[in-house]
């Protein structure tokens, strides 16, 4: 393994790659390179495992304008209700009374479904076909950008939720201290981000990449991610439990529920074969405290004490 120190400059240092001087979470420069094949990274000192050198943000805007990019938001409408339904059932006894903004919201079907449960719904999304679709399917008003970069006001929220968000953003700990500023104190953010380090699936992946198997080419053999750019998505961070506890906290917040988050959407003998896996992780998590499900859930609450520097 060869060490990538802090020295390394922010720079794009080809046409669509940046490298990263520190760690995100911890901002540790202690930084080693676990996988050069996958550009893959992980601190010495939390455990964050990142995409380092990894795509830059020209690359990763053009990679989600491709034509179709968002065509599986719209099949399997059902499937994904059902999905819808099951992350608000989870989510809403921990919701403090008020409103809620989705970041990241697609084209809206969360908002859609939470609608009742508080005084307003508001969403952000920073691609400009999933904000008309949200206006087309369901009549909300979607704001189109970054919640870093909006003009919202601080402290004018009291829910957040987060779906699978912090995995896409190059700077997950900004997010987090801008979610802190926006909400109200005692507001309440719900995280939900693959768990690609620990989840079994991983694993099979990594194994999959070691016998030399063809469908495992794209997948580190160290760590069973795909490499940037292979997938329909392009995860910069992989979290685990620990190292996104550890986020939450140095952002302000502290945890309050943690779990699996339920992201599948299927039908069928599908469905079936999802929830019972599902349920087996569910039951091992509760049993152990271990997490090798594919997903993490969290909920947490902003500190009342906490003070956040922008
Ligand atoms: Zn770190």
């Amino acid at each position: 393994m060869s060490a990538v120190r802090a020295e390394m400059p922010s720079v794009v240092t080809a046409d669509w790659l940046e490298t990263v001087p520190a760690c995100n979470v911890c901002h540790s420069d202690a930084i080693q390179q676990i996988d050069p094949e996958c550009n893959l990274c992980r601190c010495s000192e939390c455990g964050y495992v990142f995409d380092n050198p990894r795509p830059n943000r020209q690359e990763i805007t053009a990679f989600y304008s491709q034509q179709g990019k968002y065509d599986s938001w719209l099949s399997n409408a059902a499937a994904r209700d059902a999905l819808w339904k099951r992350r608000l059932k989870m989510l809403l006894p921990y919701r403090a009374p008020g409103n809620l903004l989705d970041v990241g919201t697609g084209i809206g079907q969360f908002l859609h479904h939470a609608k009742p449960y508080f005084s307003e719904v508001a969403g952000t999304e920073i691609s400009e076909r999933a904000v008309r679709m949200a206006q087309e399917r369901y009549g909300l008003e979607i704001q189109r950008g970054r919640i870093e970069d909006l003009p919202l006001s601080d402290l004018s929220f009291d829910n957040l939720t987060l779906f699978h968000v912090l995995e896409h953003v190059p700077d997950p700990a900004r997010l987090m201290r801008r979610c802190h500023q926006l909400l109200r104190p005692g507001g309440i953010a719900v995280i939900a981000v693959p768990n690609d380090v620990l989840a079994w699936g991983s694993g099979l992946k990594k194994l999959g990449k070691r016998m030399g198997l063809r469908a495992f080419r794209k997948f580190s053999r160290v760590t069973g991610i795909p490499k940037a750019g292979t997938s329909s998505e392009i995860h910069l961070s992989h979290f685990t439990p620990v190292v996104l506890r550890r986020l939450l906290s140095s952002s302000g917040f502290e945890i309050v529920e943690e779990g699996l988050d339920p992201y599948y959407a299927a039908s069928g003998v599908w469905k079936l074969a999802h929830s019972a896996y599902y349920a087996l992780h569910r039951v091992m998590f509760k049993l152990s405290g271990a997490n090798r499900y594919e997903t993490i859930w969290m909920i947490a609450r902003k500190k009342e004490d906490s003070v956040q520097d922008s």
